[in-house]
């Protein structure tokens, strides 16, 4: 009664529908459903679609790719060698298994369509594959590169937040429906997808390996259904705005959508790192074999380990013989020592040291890790027992200081060097000192924002001095001219003068002086006047007293 007629209706945000909408579905539902929260400007029934942008999904032929699917596995492995490290007979495995499951979908496919009603199921074992490891080798990184290259969409998950009913953990087939979100709602293409589950060791129930949950029975049996031929609800059941999102859609006339996505043609990879299972092995063989002796172990050696199981191994280990039998495919990979971790750095495309290196460039800063350095940091990751993940703890403890106190100074080159491994803090501080701090970091960015733009423009690095740096600010202020624009202006053409110079010294990096800044091109010319004698005769000094006379011109670090 106290709303007047003209007054604006009095609608509450969208984080206050959200609020109430889940309060009500609550009240009435329990904790059985879920509903996410509205942000402004979204629409939460948006098909993904709409959400994604879409543009240039017309374009693309996913599906298609995968039905011309024509690789063989030495290509699949060749692929994986840019990335991964170490892992041959995983990679051999995995990259086999892969071609055999992508030549039957693309065979089955072709049978379809040349007689659509026909029955063209062929007699086929999936290659569903079991990988043994320990913790951070590449086993998840393997995958994800065999589908990257594929095309396929790629879902992971941890086998122990299932539980047999969906009610209390997750619902595993909630992973299909992942792969359908990650496929940008392409329910077929989801179809030919990978999944891939992880810590599968923790839901085998066998009583001679201690502590099993004995729920992880009832989830072997879900997770078995899901690997045989199932149809799996695309939106789940209890999940309320999903399905109030095919209300919307069907009110929009969109078309009849997919219901049910089949899970035929998924992929599943699982893996897990069995501790126990070389014990299982090696008392088996021991009990049966002549010529496995008493002293003979079978633990830190993968190769042997991996030629050596058997079915009933697995099922010893706690899985049932229908849920093993649907995992054909078995493959060990190997741990990782401190010289598989430097190679990683080193060599893998994917190495994290290329990202240290981009953080640090960012800041204006060029690093570059020494292998001294490469070797240290191997070293110390193989102790976390982590993998390679214990390259990022060991590269984040020690270059955190670097990262927080660096940036905003007038360093520009950082040599990551075996004793700045071994002495990081030491180092550190002799850096600080020598580089000092610029006050201003509107300055500092703009010079590191033109330092960038000139090394990609002419491929040759100007640094500048301390002073330098804070001249430049100042004479920025005086002109009323961005410091950017100011850098422009005095370095103009500068790059023809310094590859003169580069071409007579072999020198890359160039530091500028505060003296520089008052005629730039007087001061490159004796630069260049310089670099031809040192070229030549042996350099009597320069004659003209306004040329610089240190032609060392490489700033120290
Ligand atoms: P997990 O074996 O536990 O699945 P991941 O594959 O997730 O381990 O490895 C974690 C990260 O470590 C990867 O993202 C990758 O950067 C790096 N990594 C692990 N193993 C290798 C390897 N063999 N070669 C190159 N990088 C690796």
């Amino acid at each position: 009664m106290s709303d007047k007629d003209d007054d604006p209706p009095n609608l509450p945000d969208p984080q206050e529908i959200t609020r109430k909408l889940s309060d009500f579905l609550k009240s009435n539902f329990g904790d059985q459903v879920s509903f996410s929260t509205v942000t402004e400007g979204m629409n939460p029934f948006a098909t993904m679609d709409e959400e994604t942008g879409g543009e240039d999904h017309d374009l693309r032929d996913p599906v298609g790719d995968v039905l011309e699917f024509d690789l063989i596995p030495r290509q699949i492995k060749e692929h994986l060698d840019r990335y991964v490290i170490r892992q041959d007979e995983a990679k051999k495995a995995l990259s086999i298994a892969v071609c055999d499951h992508y030549n039957h979908v693309k065979h089955q496919h072709r049978l379809h369509e040349e007689n659509p009603s026909g029955d063209n199921d062929l007699e086929y074992a999936k290659q569903n594959v079991i990988v043994v490891g320990p913790t951070g080798v590449g086993k998840t990184y393997l995958v994800k590169h065999i589908a990257e290259l594929i095309g396929v969409p790629f879902v992971k998950a941890d086998a122990t937040k299932f539980s047999e009913t969906g009610y209390v953990g997750a619902d595993v087939d909630d992973l299909v429906r992942e792969l359908v979100r990650k496929a940008d709602g392409d329910v077929e293409l989801a179809e030919y997808g990978i999944v891939y589950i992880d810590e599968i060791d923790k839901i085998a129930t066998a009583s001679n390996i201690g502590g099993r949950d004995v729920s992880g029975r009832g989830v072997q049996t879900t997770l078995l259904k899901l690997m045989e031929d199932t149809e799996v609800a695309v939106r789940n059941p209890q999940d309320i705005q999903s399905q109030m999102q095919a209300m919307f859609e069907m009110s929009k006339g969109g078309g009849p959508t997919r219901d049910t996505i089949n899970t035929r043609h998924i992929l599943f990879i699982v893996s897990g790192a069995f501790s126990g299972l070389e014990k299982i092995v090696e008392k088996r063989i021991r009990q049966g074999a002549i010529g496995f002796g008493a002293d003979q172990t079978i633990a830190e050696n993968e190769t042997a380990l991996g030629e050596l199981v058997t079915t009933q191994d697995f099922i010893d280990f706690g899985f049932e013989a229908e849920f093993i039998g649907r995992l054909p495919v078995r493959v060990v990979c190997d741990h990782l020592e401190a010289k598989d971790l430097f190679d990683i750095m080193k060599h893998s495309e994917g190495s994290l040291i290329r990202q240290y290196e981009r953080e640090f460039s960012a800041y204006g800063i060029r690093a570059e890790f020494q292998d001294e350095a490469l070797q240290r940091i191997a070293e110390e990751a193989e102790k976390e027992k982590t993998g390679a993940r214990g390259l990022m703890t060991v590269c984040e403890r020690l270059l955190r200081n670097f990262k927080f106190e660096l940036p905003g100074t007038t360093l520009a080159e950082l040599d990551i060097s075996g004793e700045l491994v071994e002495n990081p803090d030491e180092t550190l501080a002799a850096i600080l000192e020598k580089a000092g701090p610029v006050g201003d970091s509107r300055v500092l960015g703009e010079v590191a924002a033109f330092r960038r733009k000139f090394e990609q423009e002419h491929s040759v690095r100007l640094t500048f001095e301390n002073d330098a740096v804070v001249k430049l600010g100042e004479m920025a202020d005086e002109r009323g001219q961005s410091v950017l624009r100011l850098c422009e202006d005095l370095f103009h053409d500068y790059q023809f003068g310094l590859k003169l110079i580069q071409r007579n010294t072999g020198r890359d990096t160039f530091a500028v002086p505060a003296e520089a800044l008052s005629e730039p091109d007087k001061y490159l010319s004796g630069l260049v006047v310089a670099s031809y004698r040192t070229e030549g005769e042996d350099s009597e000094g320069p004659e003209d007293s306004s040329k610089p006379e240190n032609t060392d011109f490489e700033l120290e670090s």
